[in-house]
């Protein structure tokens, strides 16, 4: 949608959120949550529902011709000379046309560069008053914004920067064929797909146990710039329905102390530092023993498939899950442990066996490289070598097991035992109210698809 032409008296930014708000809910439904900042502690959370209102057309009798200015939107396209830029934006300044031809600053974030939206502000002649862009720098939750600006010495630009603001999405899908297919159906980014894959990373094998009619709903943040999307922040809350089994997960971060340091000097997780985790809305972390696979889930290893019989597993019984993916695909730890082998094995080819608590050992097998050594500790999580085909295997892909007392067992069968790290008291009725939010807004998430469905 291009926004263009707007007549706007006096209050363009009241219109800028008003272009906002149509533009976030894109999807049909006018809703909004909170604005959940990362310190849960300034967490009262607002139901902002604001009905869009029409634009002003009527200009009023009384106004000020001379003092009217036109804002015009575009975006940016790689093809874009400073000429055609200004042309599409309703421009008609040589002066202005001049100088985003000659200063560098302007020229470098505006031409040649595909996707940035930019505003103009116009006299009604149509010469340029001020013009601005903005995106997303990467660094410490701030965006940067361009201004070009008319000055009694000519036209300037400067480059400022400004914190992001992060406003909360709701959404909601059902898996028929693969989870990205059903978040892209549901407009959701892929960075929140694989963030909520990671979440539940010890309770769900994204790679093997999606199932038909599995649905999840989830609220996650936009970050935005003046009002403008610019990046995909956090998932706030998420619930995730697996073979029945619902699974559910909110982001929190206990929000630092100023007297509750305790007595024995211990410290608890509501001191200050306390980096945020997940935790489900019963307040247990989401944190186990091991990950239910040894991959990191994303769209290459989600479609890649096996083009041939994966291994041949002609010297013994196939005792294993298999994972198709590239050769050099990233191979992750499933637990804390110590390496106990990392070399060559006959069929397996290259593989890292890790010793974990209980007796519990898990073997990784076919990998084209291998990153530890033994005796090592490594810890859950980790990049300890990549998939290959080496062995006795026909392409490639990650061959696994789980050995309890040295036998196979089916990892299904593992145990998965929390990491707990409690919430302390003085935590608790902060994480409470968090919870009772979250509940209401993913029960909102939900409802929208079932609205959906026709
Ligand atoms: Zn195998």
């Amino acid at each position: 949608m291009t926004v263009s032409s707007q007549i706007i008296h006096q209050h363009p930014k009241r219109i800028t959120a008003v272009i906002a708000a149509l533009l976030l809910s894109g999807g049909g439904g006018a809703f909004a949550v909170a604005s959940f900042a990362p310190d849960a502690a300034q967490l009262p959370v607002r139901e902002v529902l604001e009905p869009v209102q029409a634009l002003p057309i009527i200009v009023p009798a009384d106004l000020d011709l001379q003092a009217l200015k036109l804002f015009r939107s575009e975006v940016t396209r790689s093809s874009d000379t400073a000429d055609t830029l200004l042309k599409r934006l309703g421009v008609d300044d040589a002066a202005a046309a001049a100088f985003l031809r000659s200063d560098a600053t302007a020229r470098q974030v505006l031409i040649g560069r595909a996707g940035r939206n930019v505003t103009a502000e116009t006299s009604e002649r149509n010469s340029l008053l001020k013009l601005s862009a903005r995106w997303n720098s990467d660094t410490n939750g701030k965006f940067n914004r361009l201004v070009l600006e008319k000055t009694a010495r000519g036209f300037v630009s400067r480059v400022e920067s400004a914190p992001l603001t992060a406003t909360s999405h709701l959404a909601s899908g059902t898996i028929q064929t693969s989870l990205f297919a059903a978040t892209d159906e549901a407009k959701i980014p892929d960075s929140i797909a694989t963030q909520v894959a990671d979440i539940f990373s010890g309770d769900i094998d994204f790679h093997r146990s999606l199932r038909k009619g599995d649905h999840f709903s989830v609220v996650y943040e936009t970050l935005e710039g003046d009002g403008e999307p610019l990046g995909t922040g956090r998932v706030l809350s998420v619930e995730f329905v697996n073979k029945g089994k619902t699974f559910q997960a909110m982001w929190f971060q206990a929000p630092p102390t100023a007297n509750t340091a305790p007595a024995n000097g211990a410290t608890n997780v509501a001191d200050s530092g306390d980096k945020g985790g997940y935790y489900t809305l019963d307040g247990q972390s989401l944190r186990h023993t091991f990950l239910a696979a040894p991959l990191k889930f994303s769209r290459i290893t989600s479609t890649f498939k096996m083009r041939f019989h994966p291994i041949l597993h002609v010297w013994k019984k196939h005792e294993g899950v298999d994972y198709a993916a590239p050769t050099g695909t990233e191979v992750r730890s499933v637990g804390d442990g110590v390496v106990d082998f990392a070399g060559v094995q006959n069929g397996y080819g290259n593989i890292i066996i890790l010793q974990h608590r209980n007796n519990y050992k898990t073997v990784y097998a076919h990998l084209s490289r291998i990153n530890v050594r033994k005796g090592e500790s490594v810890s859950q999580g980790q990049n300890i070598g990549a998939v290959g085909a080496t062995g006795w295997a026909t392409g490639p892909h990650l061959h696994f097991e789980y050995r309890i007392n040295g036998v196979y067992t089916d990892p299904q069968n593992i145990a998965r035992e929390n990491v707990t790290t409690p919430l302390s008291d003085s935590t608790k009725p902060v994480f409470a109210r968090l919870a009772a939010e979250n509940r209401v807004a993913l029960a909102a998430a939900a409802s929208m698809q079932s609205g959906n469905v026709q």
